[in-house]
């Protein structure tokens, strides 16, 4: 049985029938990666990864003859979010205290925001006593209640939870305060009723938990865990995924474009597991069995499920390997092994993502750049978010 390293799935260990070992398994994950991006690339048109030289690079020179810039950046959808108002530096908490924006506020200007402060919807004032949670054993009913002064405001936050959440339109997400008895996603204390002081559980806030079960496919998450690269990166990689496919797709179904956006994610998608991507590819391809507009429905509920899972470390090496091993044969060895040092920082999680895909690029060098194809892997996000700092917890 071959050593495996179990955060990516890679062969590990050391020694030459090791190494043997990684090499063959390296080999045959290339070819099968190749072999199913070229697949894709014949489900849909036009072709995404066509073959790099100088009759394809004359075709991409611009009208004055200057080359495309290998960093041009796509315009972006704006994905709508659902944010709370404290994130964005507003003094509604309880005690009065404005935090720094932090990085919901750097997202602000890419985004639809819809701000919500569910405490001050329900007429409470600022500063306020605090309020917690209370749950009688898990998976009971959540109450929230304001311990100083006895009183029970579960079921006024349930009216208003109710009619905002209804009254939204499409939105992609939601960006809420952590620990938070209203709006945590995941970290609010739970205490047991009847005014013990010690909490038993950790859960979601009473309007965090509405959202999560009527918006199981939305990108739901909190500030302290958009401090992670990788939560951020796959945060992110959701809104404008699937923001992008609402413009570009959902306002106005038709075959080409459903074709176009799957063109343009191809490599994306790969990243997505080969469940997700055989039925996607399948949706993208179904002309003759039901109607465009059908078909995008279900293409996008589709989309939105697999994007629910991050992608593992492996899938993006595995897209990776195969696009540089396509792109690389011609670039200079100082280029390769910055994609090689690239990869391994990413690998090892020193590195965001937009390291290896920027060292990729450069590997193909300014003529071939557009090879880097689907765009959307290039640029998932717009780039000042990819490298943002998330600024502290706010
Ligand atoms: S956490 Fe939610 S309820 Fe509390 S102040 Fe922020 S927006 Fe308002």
């Amino acid at each position: 049985m071959p050593n495996v390293d179990p955060r990516t799935g890679l062969p590990g260990g050391s020694g030459p029938a090791a190494e043997e070992d990684r090499c063959a398994r390296r080999e045959r994950r290339l070819a099968e990666i190749v072999s199913r991006v070229e697949a894709l690339e014949r489900a849909v048109s036009p072709p995404v990864l066509p073959a790099s030289g100088p009759e394809k690079a004359r075709g991409r020179r611009g009208k004055a003859g200057t080359c495309r810039r290998e960093d041009d950046v796509r315009p972006f959808a704006r994905p709508a979010v659902v944010m709370s108002r404290c994130l964005l530096g507003e003094a509604c908490r309880y005690d009065g205290r404005a935090l720094p924006a932090g990085f919901a506020g750097k997202l602000l200007p890419h985004v639809r925001a819809i701000p919500v402060c569910p405490e001050l919807s329900i007429g409470l004032g600022v500063p306020r006593a605090p309020l917690r949670v209370e749950r009688a054993g898990k998976g009971g009913p959540a109450r929230l209640v304001q311990p100083s002064t006895g009183r029970d405001l579960t079921r006024r936050l349930a009216e208003f939870r109710e009619r905002f959440l209804r009254e939204l339109p499409r939105v992609d997400g939601f960006l809420l305060k952590s620990r938070s008895p209203s709006c945590a996603v995941r970290d609010a204390k739970e205490f047991p009723p009847g005014g013990e002081d010690v909490p038993r559980a950790r859960g979601p806030g009473v309007f965090a938990e509405a959202v999560l079960a009527l918006f199981p496919l939305a990108a739901v998450e909190d500030e302290v865990r958009l401090a992670r690269p990788r939560s951020r990166e796959h945060f992110l990689t959701r809104l404008f995924t699937t923001a992008a496919f609402r413009e570009e797709v959902g306002r106005r179904p038709s075959w080409g474009r459903l074709a176009g956006f799957h063109a343009r994610n191809v490599l994306l998608l790969e990243t997505l597991g080969r469940e997700a991507r055989r039925d996607l590819a399948g949706l993208a391809a179904d002309r003759g069995r039901r109607s465009a507009r059908a078909a995008a429905a279900a293409y996008e509920t589709r989309l939105r499920a697999a994007l629910r899972r991050p992608p593992t470390v492996a899938a993006h090496l595995g897209v990776l390997l195969a696009v540089a091993d396509r792109l690389g044969t011609s670039a200079g060895t100082r280029a390769k092994a910055r994609f090689l040092d690239a990869l391994a920082g990413y690998r090892a999680g020193r590195l965001p993502l937009s390291a290896p895909v920027a060292a990729a690029r450069a590997l193909a060098g300014e003529h071939a750049a557009a090879d880097l194809a689907a765009p959307t892997y290039r640029h998932p996000v717009p780039p000042e978010l990819a490298e943002a700092d998330p600024g502290g917890r706010g």
